[in-house]
């Protein structure tokens, strides 16, 4: 990349997927003013046009879908099974859950009252967009990251302005085309190229919300930006996912789970499996099951429909990885597999890497790894797993492998962590209705499912009094007696003796009546 230009380059091959001209900053307040004047209008267009539009989307993205999973294949590197089965897939079915589910999310919802004087209140939730959305997302699923945060932010009537990462621009430009020939207004969707100047423009601009997808380092960078402002923002974050193998696990199914769970994408989720727990008596017999999958790995360009695992996204990320395994190995670790670049190839291919790590190792500031890397440790027992995962200033997503649903919730409950899933791992990324969100430093705020909506849009909360012609006898003026009849109303209504209650029933009645039951107008109204 340079100022002015940037060139996507596929990581398996070196060559050219596509150039694009860089956004320059100066140039980014004047975008989101664009998007501003075209709010108004997309708002107005209200729920049902956006959602035909929406579902046009879907429909487009449907038909095009091998030519987006083959684009993001050459642009980041994960195999095309990855690319079609998961991602496009993923956005597809996402699309079609919140287009039939907008009216029931977006509808306004009654809230009623359950208090003696409100109780024929109109009164109800009112939802509306907050205008333009700052939306910046990372490389490692490119389309289902910023699909999962466009769609609803349009089909709720806000405005986006989307910055891709620069490991991934063409699939931007190729989303943004896909919008706009479905029906989005240019202004309503426009996207910005390049890396963290354009991106620091777009926090510092007049964008009412950011919603950021990527690291824990930029997150804070961009969370300290934004509290000058007084600018809300989500930030979704990084991870050092912790994984339990109960005594109790099917050793088999927890080897193939964790093998994908560490390996798929090449590690580059922020929810791959970094750190595994396994219970003392079966660590070996798991190991040699885990070394056995891992051996079978075919790592190659992913657009070769048998390739597992394809390359790292950048030499950045390989550079990374070497260090950090040179590290580990300094330190004491013991690499059982892999630790090294994949001999004789072109491409970022590094080999998928074990390295068993001693407890007393596992410290609280471990970084995230993010690559084909993952720690095993021994441990007693449950308690010492549990203890363990939760040692980190992460708290993104676990994973626990049992036999039994009981023990499985019970670790899942303890566990430090926006999800856990038992006996799987990842996927709940891709389940529509599963919101998503971190904990400590690897989350702030919800993405996905109607929690993500609901980040999105102002509920405003609208309160209707019918009957308008009766002064309140919380109004002014304020008097001696009045005072007397609340303090028998607060007996009456939450005494937990009944005596009490029964006996300021009839202060109660004597005094308010009139006001509640018969609708009398207060004689000393202002
Ligand atoms: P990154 O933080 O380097 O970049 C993410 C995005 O932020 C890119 O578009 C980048 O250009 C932009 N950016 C960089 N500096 C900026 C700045 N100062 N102001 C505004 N924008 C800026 O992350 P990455 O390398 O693209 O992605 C990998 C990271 O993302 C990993 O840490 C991973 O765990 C995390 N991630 C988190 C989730 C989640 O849901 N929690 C999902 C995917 C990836």
């Amino acid at each position: 990349m340079n100022n002015k230009e940037l060139s996507s380059l596929n990581p398996a091959t070196f060559k050219e997927v596509g150039r694009v001209k860089v956004i320059p900053d100066s140039q980014v307040k004047a975008i989101v003013k664009k998007a501003w004047a075209a709010f108004p209008d997309w708002r107005e267009r209200g729920l049902k046009e956006r959602t035909a539009i929406l579902k046009n989307v879907q429909q487009q993205l449907l038909s095009r879908s091998e030519e987006f999973a083959s684009l993001i294949t050459r642009e980041m590197g994960k195999p095309v099974h990855e690319s079609l089965g998961l991602e496009v897939h993923s956005c597809i079915d996402i699309i079609g859950y919140y287009v039939r589910n907008a009216e029931t999310f977006l509808g306004d919802k009654r809230v009623p009252l359950h208090h003696i004087l409100f109780k024929r209140r109109g009164s109800w939730l009112h939802f509306e967009p907050l205008g333009v959305l700052g939306i910046i997302s990372p490389w490692n699923w490119p389309l289902l990251i910023p699909i999962n945060s466009v769609v609803p932010a349009l089909l709720s009537g806000n405005a986006v302005v989307f910055k891709h990462s620069e490991w991934t621009p063409i699939l931007a430009e190729k989303m943004r085309d896909l919008f706009i020939e479905s029906g989005i207004p240019e202004d309503v969707f426009q996207i910005i190229q390049g890396g963290a100047k354009p991106g620091k423009a777009l926090v510092e601009s007049s964008v009412a919300k950011i919603f950021f997808t990527g690291s824990t380092k930029v997150g804070k960078i961009i969370y300290n930006s934004a509290a000058k402002q007084l600018k809300k923002c989500v930030l979704e974050m990084g991870g050092s996912d912790a994984a339990v193998v109960c005594k109790d696990a099917d050793v088999e199914y927890a080897a193939s789970g964790i093998v994908w769970g560490g390996f798929s994408n090449c590690g580059q989720n922020c929810n791959a499996i970094e750190r595994v727990f396994i219970h003392q008596d079966i660590f070996d017999v798991f190991l040699k099951k885990l070394i056995n999958k891992i051996k079978k790995l075919r790592l190659g360009n992913g657009e070769a429909e048998d390739s597992d695992i394809g390359p790292l996204v950048s030499q950045e990320q390989l550079d990374k990885i070497k260090h950090i395994v040179e590290q580990s190995r300094k330190a004491g670790d013991t690499i059982v597999t892999g630790g090294i670049p994949l001999h004789n190839s072109k491409g970022y291919f590094f080999q998928p890497t074990v390295i068993v790590r001693d407890a007393s190792r596992i410290q609280e500031d471990m970084e995230e790894v993010f690559g084909p890397v993952i720690y095993l440790t021994s441990v007693a027992n449950d308690d010492e797993a549990v203890q363990l995962a939760n040692r980190s200033k992460y708290g993104l997503t676990a994973s626990v492998w049992t036999c039994h649903k009981k023990r499985g919730q019970q670790i899942a409950r303890r566990l430090h962590t926006g999800t856990v899933m038992i006996n799987d791992v990842i996927v709940s990324f891709g389940m529509a209705e599963a919101g998503w969100t971190g904990v400590k430093q690897s989350g702030i705020g919800w993405v996905h499912g109607e929690k993500g909506l609901d980040e999105m849009v102002n509920i405003k909360y609208i309160n209707y009094e019918p009957q308008n012609h009766i002064q309140k006898f919380w109004w002014f003026p304020y008097s001696q007696k009045m005072i007397t009849t609340l303090r028998s109303a607060l007996q009456f209504l939450f005494s937990a003796s009944y005596i009490r209650r029964i006996a300021n029933v009839l202060p109660v009645l004597k005094r308010m009546s009139a006001f509640l039951l018969l609708n009398k107008k207060r004689s000393d109204k202002l």
